[in-house]
């Protein structure tokens, strides 16, 4: 992979980009179309079929530089200067497939938001996106694996991706350049870790994309995982059935992820224009496979901030029997701040969503929490009053029921706030639960650093002898 500019421009035909030639290819679908031929962009009209729908050619005809994209969309002068001064930064990487979903005339489209280079990326809108806002490298025992889950880990294999979404979390690392098929020391080094510790259940393989992976390393990967008894679950986090479906085509890598035995896919689609004949066809030979396909989406300003969207977004996924599993808050990353909505806009899409639609369509709305505290589940309230023997609930019409909460009234002992009110009145910044498993594993990591890990978890937090906090007493 990695082929350069060169090659895909002898593919972008001049005079097809000179001839004023309307470019309304990728409207949006209607009924009437017929579902099976896909539309492209201009540029590619005359690419042959056996072409387009093989992953090697849409790999190396990727779009990859500004100067391939100004022959591509309508761009200002002061936009392509901008852009080009982001290249160096944060990679770019676009297969003329899901390049054709976009409406060239549309500046806002929401293909084209997740996967072009915006001048917006050399802006940090409120000063407090960060590098790596999840704090994942101090939660890790051997380099590119994380543990922060009791009984989970997630793995880095790669930082390559098909295409490389303008938002992703990991921006920081997707500017390394690898892709070598060498099994390194570091890999090695993940899979002992995980056969060293056996509450470990469920690894998420991530990266980058790990189906970029060459498949003699993806191979490693899966059957060192199939050996480690403990391990039951194996999740592929995947934007491939999105961005290159055509991968999943060859049957060769489906029987290799099929033989794996313990693999899930946990895919990430975002808009419901995603949803086409090649990721239909791609999502069903996982399945065929016997690979359950999760998805999850980032809430994206401008992409799927409405309710309306991510309705359709939801009942598409179904109809492919993709499982909606998470919504996640988009994370505070630099050059992705453009990206960021309000809580307040998850929680109403929430609201949108449960008891309007079927509920395996509902998934869970997470942020991400900073300090490492991982992922935290938001929706709206369903509680709205509590006495000692009843609850006010309300349903999704906004109807208010009683609801008796014991089957003794009276018999329960009054629950202590004086934590969480310390919290409220701003004495304290977080409160961490006695013998924390995660801090004293982050602690045994971690050189140099004494405490209960107070330091990485809470930098504002004066070191300080606190090895014994009582449950949710205020940690100072
Ligand atoms: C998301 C994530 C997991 C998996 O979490 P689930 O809630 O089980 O999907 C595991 N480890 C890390 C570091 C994660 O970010
Ligand atoms: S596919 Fe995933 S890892 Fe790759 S750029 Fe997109 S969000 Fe990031």
């Amino acid at each position: 992979m990695g082929l350069g500019d060169t090659q895909a421009m002898s593919l972008l035909n001049e005079s097809a980009i000179r001839t004023p030639r309307p470019l309304t290819v990728s409207a949006p679908a209607t009924d009437d179309e017929p579902p099976s031929r896909p539309r492209r962009h201009p540029a590619w009209q005359n690419v042959p079929d056996h072409q387009w729908d093989d992953w090697h050619w849409q790999s190396q005809n990727a779009v990859r530089s500004v100067r391939q994209l100004r022959h591509l969309l309508p761009f200002s002068e002061s936009e392509l200067e901008a852009m080009g001064s982001l290249e160096a930064e944060y990679k770019l990487a676009i297969p003329p497939y899901y390049f054709s979903l976009i409406d060239v005339n549309d500046p806002n489209d929401p293909i084209r938001l997740q996967s072009v280079t915006s001048p917006l990326e050399a802006e940090n809108p409120s000063g407090y996106e960060l590098e790596d806002p999840l704090d994942e490298d101090k939660d890790s025992p051997v380099p590119g694996l994380t543990h922060r889950y009791p009984d989970r880990v997630l793995m880095v294999t790669t930082h390559v991706c098909t295409m490389y979404c303008r938002f992703c979390t990991r921006k920081r690392t997707t500017m390394v350049r690898d892709g070598w098929d060498a099994i390194s020391r570091d890999d090695e080094r993940m899979l002992e870790y995980i056969r060293d510790h056996s509450e470990i259940k469920d690894v998420v393989v991530s990266g980058g994309d790990p189906l970029s992976l060459p498949p003699a390393r993806l191979k490693f990967f899966l059957d060192g995982l199939k050996a480690i008894k403990h391990v039951d679950v194996v999740r592929l986090g995947t934007r491939v059935p999105v961005t290159l479906p055509q991968k999943l085509f060859d049957q060769n890598l489906i029987d290799m992820l099929a033989d794996a035995e313990k693999v899930w896919i946990q895919t990430h689609f975002n808009h419901p224009r995603e949803i086409t004949p090649e990721t239909e066809r791609a999502c069903k030979a996982l399945l065929r496979g016997g690979m359950p396909v999760n998805n999850h989406t980032v809430l994206l300003k401008g992409v799927n901030d409405d309710l309306a969207t991510m309705r359709l977004l939801m009942r598409e996924l179904l109809r492919i029997k993709v499982r909606p599993y998470y919504i996640f808050h988009c994370d505070p990353v630099i050059g992705a701040g453009h990206f960021r909505t309000s809580i307040w806009k998850g929680l109403e899409i929430m609201e949108g969503l449960r008891g309007h639609m079927s509920g395996l369509g509902v998934p869970t709305y997470v942020v991400d929490s900073p300090h490492g505290g991982g992922k935290i589940p938001l929706m709206p309230n369903y509680l709205v009053s509590a006495s000692d023997d009843a609850v006010i609930l309300r349903n999704y019409e906004g109807m208010l029921v009683r609801y008796q909460a014991e089957d003794k009234p009276g018999t329960s002992e009054r629950t202590r706030t004086r934590g969480v009110s310390a919290l409220l009145t701003g004495a304290k910044s977080a409160l961490v639960p006695e013998n924390n498993e995660r801090l004293a594993r982050r602690e045994s990591h971690v050189h140099g650093h004494s405490g209960c890990g107070s330091q990485s978890a809470e930098p504002e937090a004066p070191a300080e002898n606190n090895q014994r906090l009582p449950l949710f007493m205020a940690k100072r």
